[in-house]
Order: C-alpha cells, then sequence, then structure tokens
C-alpha cells in the first residue's frame, strides 16, 4: 500500500484532499460535542477537501456527515459489514466502504487520508487516534493529527501524553506531533501547516 504523497503548496503548506475524522458513535453528553461535528463537516465541505469517516448515522459521526452533505462535501464512510446494521451506516454517502474487518477499516481510511482530526468520543475513538498515532511513532507515515478540543473534552487524555513524556515513557518527538485545536478553524490550519515531521517515514504499512 503506497501511501500518496502530499502537494506540497507553494505557502509551505500541505494541499489536503481528504481527511479522516474520528469520533464518537454517541452524542456525549453536550450540545457543543454536536454542533463542533457539524461545524467540521461544513468547513471541510466548503474547503473543497473530502471527508473519510467511520460510515456510522448516529452521535457525532452522524453530525458530522450532517454538516459535510449539507454543504455539497464528498464523504467516504468506511464500515466493517458486520458493523453496517449496529452502527446504522448511512445510505445517503456518496462512497460508501464496506470492508471485512475492522483493520481493514482503520488501513483504507489512513491510505485514503492527508490527515486526521479526532473530535469527542469513546473507546473507539481512542482506539483509532492511538493507532493512527503510534503509527506515526513507528514511522508508517508522516501525517498530521489534530485532536479538536471541544469543552475541553482532551484536556485529560492531553495532560497524560504529557505525563508519559514527562515519565520517560514517551520520545517529546513522538508527542510532539499530537496537536491541540481550540476551534475548526484552528484544526484545519494545523492540518495545512503541520509541525514539522518528528522523522521520515521509514516503513510501508504492509511490511509490518
Ligand atoms: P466510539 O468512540 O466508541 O463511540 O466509537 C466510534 C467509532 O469507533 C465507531 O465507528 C466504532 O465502530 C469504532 N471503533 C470501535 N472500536 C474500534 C476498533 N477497535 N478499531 C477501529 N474502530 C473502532
Amino acid at each position: 500500500m503506497t501511501p500518496r504523497p502530499e502537494a506540497a503548496r507553494n505557502d509551505g503548506g500541505v494541499s489536503l484532499q481528504r481527511v479522516c475524522v474520528f469520533c464518537g458513535a454517541s452524542p456525549g453528553g453536550r450540545p457543543a460535542y454536536l454542533e463542533a461535528a457539524t461545524a467540521l463537516g461544513r468547513e471541510l465541505a466548503e474547503r473543497g477537501i473530502g471527508l473519510v469517516y467511520g460510515a456510522g448515522g448516529h452521535g457525532v459521526m452522524g453530525a458530522l456527515a450532517d454538516g459535510a452533505l449539507a454543504a455539497g462535501g464528498d464523504v467516504t464512510g468506511v464500515i466493517p459489514r458486520a458493523l453496517v446494521d449496529r452502527e446504522l451506516a448511512r445510505r445517503d454517502l456518496g462512497d460508501l466502504r464496506v470492508v471485512d474487518s475492522m483493520h481493514e477499516r482503520k488501513a483504507l481510511m489512513h491510505e485514503l487520508s492527508d490527515g486526521f482530526v479526532a473530535l469527542p468520543g469513546g473507546l473507539g475513538t481512542f482506539e483509532e487516534l492511538f493507532e493512527i498515532v503510534t503509527w506515526g511513532q513507528l514511522g508508517l507515515h508522516a501525517k498530521p493529527v489534530v485532536l479538536l478540543d471541544v469543552e475541553s473534552y482532551f484536556a485529560p487524555l492531553l495532560a497524560m501524553l504529557d505525563h508519559a513524556v514527562a515519565e520517560g515513557f514517551v520520545r517529546p518527538s513522538d508527542r510532539e506531533p499530537v496537536r491541540r485545536a481550540g476551534s475548526v478553524t484552528e484544526a484545519l490550519a494545523l492540518l495545512e501547516h503541520p509541525a514539522k515531521p518528528a522523522r521520515p517515514r521509514l516503513v510501508e504499512l504492509d511490511e509490518t
């Protein structure tokens, strides 16, 4: 699997064709989570950036897709066959990819996307987020990863990352690429102008 090269722009940034968003299948306890998801979906669509996500129709995932589709966005949903009914996979996506396993889902989301955003979510969101961060640590990719910190939802997680660095379990160079954004606009800016990759891509996913 060969990742597409990121197109450099003449202002030093990266041209994003598609961004993958990890987020909750549940709505969470605050309207702000859904509002931020809808706003992110809309902003991606208005900038002509394709959205890649888990294809779910409920919760934060549903709000994200609503925002993108209402603004005429290009949305790709990737979902394992076994979850199509359970997660109410949306049939109104321009591109719905039904795959055979969770592993295939994550590999395809990674392959299709130029960068990653995490919105508030639960264990599935954490798992997807940390897998993509650890793939970066291994040198499988050098794509930007941004946590959209709605209502400071990710503050304990960001503090845990800093604690892990302070305690010598995570290298500062592996913590550094995980960026926090306080708004949709800031998240897009961080994706388009990522920090210098901690290290060059060393291996391909299918080599591991
Ligand atoms: P959650 O954050 O738990 O609401 O889940 C959000 C999304 O993550 C859902 O689409 C889940 O199917 C997905 N998910 C849950 N577990 C995993 C996993 N192990 N790998 C990839 N995606 C997962």
